[in-house]
């Protein structure tokens, strides 16, 4: 019997986890992925929100600003990238200048620190290839980048290191409530509990409707992006939101915390919970719509496009509540931006309910916050190259040309905690496949070597998901004698 199942393993089920490992609880986090960070996610546009958008007085308000203040600090804890770099909400006439201002008036609300709204030669002053039709802009310089599958990966990894349990390829399938808590039924078997946390993302409504009558419901907005090639990324030093006006939001444009550059993203309401494709039409449009920040993204450099989905609930807020129907469930739904940047904070308010259900929780005095730190060989002096290269030679190997990335860094990141058991999994931990032949060269490499260490049948290695298969049969069947000249 687990004390707690977390179900969903995204940012938010990770941050809970991680929490949870910090008490003496029997944990377990389940996903039906085969992968941590396989929903929304893996696919956003990855900005720690400085927090001045959120209405006042909300979940989202509150969270947001909290888990800005918190990200530095467990990414350090963490050894994940993330960067401060600040954001700009750009005007180009005065209708677009009253909203910013609407925007810093709500940011003071929500005790947003040191915003400024900057004159036109100021804004030149801080990023030169900005559009000329700009006037003014509002500055946040608490926001920040990260990666936020990196994140949530470490976040798995070090509350396993701590003794919560994962297991993937768990998909509920429906959950009975006894006296004694829940049992909830996977494809994988039944797993007890006294506690849940229902942190399923776009699925929230489902896993919530097995246990309660319906509160609240959950549709997907799909926004898509272009990712275009390390380097680029350097055309902005902050990220560059355009100014919201009655026909939407606007596209940004931001750097990555590896140095690519992204657009992003459109809005669009959706039935379908997984169609994350991307549209010609819809990548058109994003382009478009960045020509009004600058006219210098060099598009030609563009590498790849993605898709995530947002949950939208009907209530228009984030839902962290104890369900009234179901003692000991508890709801982390409706989370769509600014999620990412509030999950640190949300993970707390979430422990709060739970310390409510069932009193105060025995802090693990053995608890450790830090996970031991990756080697980023690229990132590395020649004299700490060579020292590694010594203690294990296969870091001198280079596997991916694009990203630099070597056999040793590959081969760590499939035996840690939570380790990476797919090509993209890999691509997403030590960013083999992450460049400009996404794979090309080097997504055959990762395979061998993912067999080789998994001990598997390369024709078991997947791309992604289960059904992404890459290889099914060998072409040449016939043996050479068989061969007819
Ligand atoms: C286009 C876009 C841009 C965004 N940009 C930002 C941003 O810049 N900053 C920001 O703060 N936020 C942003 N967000 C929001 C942010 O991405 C989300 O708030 C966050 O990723 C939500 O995380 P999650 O863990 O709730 O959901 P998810 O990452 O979707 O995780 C839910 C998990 O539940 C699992 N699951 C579902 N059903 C089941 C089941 N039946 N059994 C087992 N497992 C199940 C799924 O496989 C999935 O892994 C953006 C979102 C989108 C879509």
């Amino acid at each position: 019997m687990y004390d707690v199942v977390v179900i969903g393993a995204g940012i938010i089920g990770t941050f809970i986890t991680r929490e949870l490992s910090k008490f003496d609880l029997k944990t377990i986090i389940i996903d039906k992925e085969n992968d941590i960070a396989n929903g929304t996610t893996k696919a956003n546009s990855a900005i720690v929100h400085a927090g001045y958008d959120a209405k006042v007085g909300t979940l989202k308000g509150k969270l947001n600003a909290k888990g800005n203040a918190m990200y530095a600090h467990v990414c350090e804890e963490l050894d994940v990238h993330f960067k401060k770099i600040g954001s700009f909400v750009i005007a180009t006439n005065e209708e677009e200048m009253d909203s910013i201002k609407d925007l810093y008036e709500r940011g003071c609300k929500n005790n947003i620190p040191d915003m400024k709204i900057l004159s036109q030669e100021e804004v030149r002053e801080m990023e030169p290839n900005l559009s000329e039709e700009i006037i003014g802009a509002l500055y946040a310089p608490t926001a920040g980048i990260v990666s936020p599958w990196e994140l949530s990966v470490a976040l798995a990894e070090n509350a396993a290191d701590n003794g919560a349990e994962i297991k993937l390829e768990t998909e509920v399938l429906g959950i009975e409530k006894n006296e004694k808590g829940y049992v909830i039924h996977t494809n994988n078997g039944d797993i007890k509990t006294k506690y849940i946390f229902n942190c399923a993302g776009v699925y929230t409504q489902e896993i919530n409707e097995m246990v309660a009558p319906r509160s609240f419901t959950i549709h997907p907005r799909r926004g898509q992006y272009n990712v275009l090639d390390k380097g680029t990324g350097s055309i902005v030093n902050h990220v560059i939101f355009q100014a919201p006006t009655k026909f939407g939001k606007g596209t940004l444009v931001t750097p990555t915390v590896h140095g690519n550059l992204l657009i992003g993203p459109d809005a669009e309401d959706l039935e379908d919970k997984e169609n994350t494709s991307t549209t010609s039409d819809r990548i058109a449009f994003i382009q478009e719509k960045s020509r009004k920040t600058t006219t210098k993204v060099p598009f030609n450099k563009t590498i790849t496009s993605f898709a995530g989905l947002r949950a939208v609930s009907n209530l228009g807020d984030f839902i962290i509540e104890e369900s009234k129907e179901a003692k000991g469930f508890i709801n982390v739904a409706g989370i769509e931006s600014p999620g990412l940047s509030a999950a640190p904070a949300i993970a707390e308010y979430a422990i709060n309910i739970l310390e409510g259900i069932i009193g105060e929780l025995n802090k693990r005095k053995e608890f450790n916050p830090r996970r031991k730190p990756v080697i980023r060989f690229m990132e590395l002096t020649d004299e700490e190259k060579a020292e590694v290269i010594k203690k294990d030679p296969r870091y001198g190997r280079i596997i991916c040309r694009c990203e630099n990335i070597t056999e040793g860094e590959i081969v760590d990141a499939i035996h840690r905690n939570a380790g990476g058991r797919t090509v993209d999994g890999i691509k997403r931990r030590s960013r083999p496949g992450m460049g400009r032949c996404q794979g090309g060269f080097c997504g055959p490499r990762v395979m061998e070597i993912l067999a080789r260490e998994l001990k598997m049948d390369i024709k078991d290695i997947v791309k992604d998901n289960k059904e992404a298969y890459i290889l099914t049969e060998e072409t040449k069947q016939n043996k050479p004698e068989e061969v007819t000249a």
